[in-house]
């Protein structure tokens, strides 16, 4: 593929695109991270937008570029939750029509945001895969437009903006760990970070129980994984069959990957809410558990680790923490 269809300058487009809507989040020192990892520690905090996660940021500037007619037919998104979330949002904001395909695996806390925004949220059998058709049914006979979660240059572009404010906010940055699914927030994020200096490391961290794009990068195209339950299940689903840019950005773009358990998960989530008393959900806590883990080698003086989302189930996360 020659063309990846995004480049810096629609990242600047994005942000400008999604000021007032997205928040600048804050970068702080985690003292405690740094004393494990032996350097200088920070956490980019997405869990301070509106709705919990960096989501709304692609979801934002997707909504905002659709033509007239496209927002009069209304919009489609299959989710893990968060990305349904961000485009309920957007809708809301644009007074546009959505549904949201999820499967049961999704938490119930991320289906009642969704309602809560006014969207519909639809469960539709076991996985992704299974949501997917239900979308692609909306797309065929209803017209809607389908707003993907990753794999669309608007989002890749919201999401890099991110990457931006870690430029500015610590200019001199060696490395960001960034939770990896589908790969549109690391790729955005890579994107604006290689840019700027290419000597800048960029790891993705996955979940060992399906890492889709870990598996495909090695095959070097699209590979089918098996859908299970994760603590880390905003990092569920597959990169789609027919992924056009975000595996072509994330094997040119990130320096690394690395894969956890489901214990190294749920010690970055319980490192979150003790130590530094954070609310995040299993799939925004796989940087913290990596570094706990050890499983982030060179990292250079200056670290930031985007912790990308705090749509936890209550009891859920009173039970991992109760333990941790
Ligand atoms: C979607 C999501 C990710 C992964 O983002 P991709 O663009 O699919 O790689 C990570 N963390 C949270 C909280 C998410 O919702």
């Amino acid at each position: 593929m020659a063309e990846t269809g995004v480049c810096l300058q629609d990242i600047y487009k994005a942000r400008r695109t999604i000021a007032g809507q997205v928040r600048h989040t804050p970068l702080v020192s985690s003292p405690a991270l740094s004393k494990i990892a032996g350097t200088n520690v920070r956490l980019k905090l997405e869990t301070m937008q509106e709705t919990g996660s960096f989501k709304l940021r692609g979801a934002t500037n997707a909504l905002a570029g659709l033509s007239p007619e496209e927002r009069a037919q209304g919009v489609v998104g299959v989710s893990t939750g968060n990305h349904g979330r961000g485009v309920a949002h957007a809708a809301k904001a644009l007074g546009v029509k959505a549904i949201l395909c999820m499967s049961e695996l999704v938490p119930q806390v991320k289906v009642d945001g969704i309602r809560a925004l006014g969207a519909e949220a639809r469960i539709i059998g076991r996985s992704q895969d299974e949501a997917q058709v239900e979308a692609d049914r909306l797309v065929a006979e209803e017209g809607m437009v389908f707003v993907s979660p990753f794999d669309d240059p608007r989002v890749i572009a919201g999401q890099g903006t991110i990457g931006l404010e870690l430029l500015e906010d610590l200019p001199d940055i060696d490395t960001v760990l960034v939770p990896l699914s589908g790969g549109g927030l690391i790729s955005g994020i890579a994107l604006a970070l290689k840019t700027a200096s290419p000597g800048i490391r960029v790891i993705g961290i996955c979940m060992d129980r399906g890492a889709a794009m870990v598996e495909s990068l090695a095959a070097g195209k699209p590979v089918e994984v098996e859908e299970l339950p994760t603590l880390a299940d905003s990092l569920g689903g597959g990169i789609g069959m027919d992924n056009r840019y975000t595996l072509e950005m994330v094997g040119r773009l990130v320096d690394d990957t690395v894969l956890l358990s489901e214990e190294q998960i749920a010690a970055g989530m319980a490192h979150a809410f003790h130590q530094e008393r954070l609310v995040v959900e299993g799939g925004g806590s796989v940087g913290i558990g990596a570094l706990i883990a050890g499983l982030a080698p060179n990292l250079g003086d200056k670290v930031a680790v985007v912790v990308s989302g705090r749509n936890v189930d209550t009891k859920r996360l009173a039970e991992i923490v109760g333990a941790g």
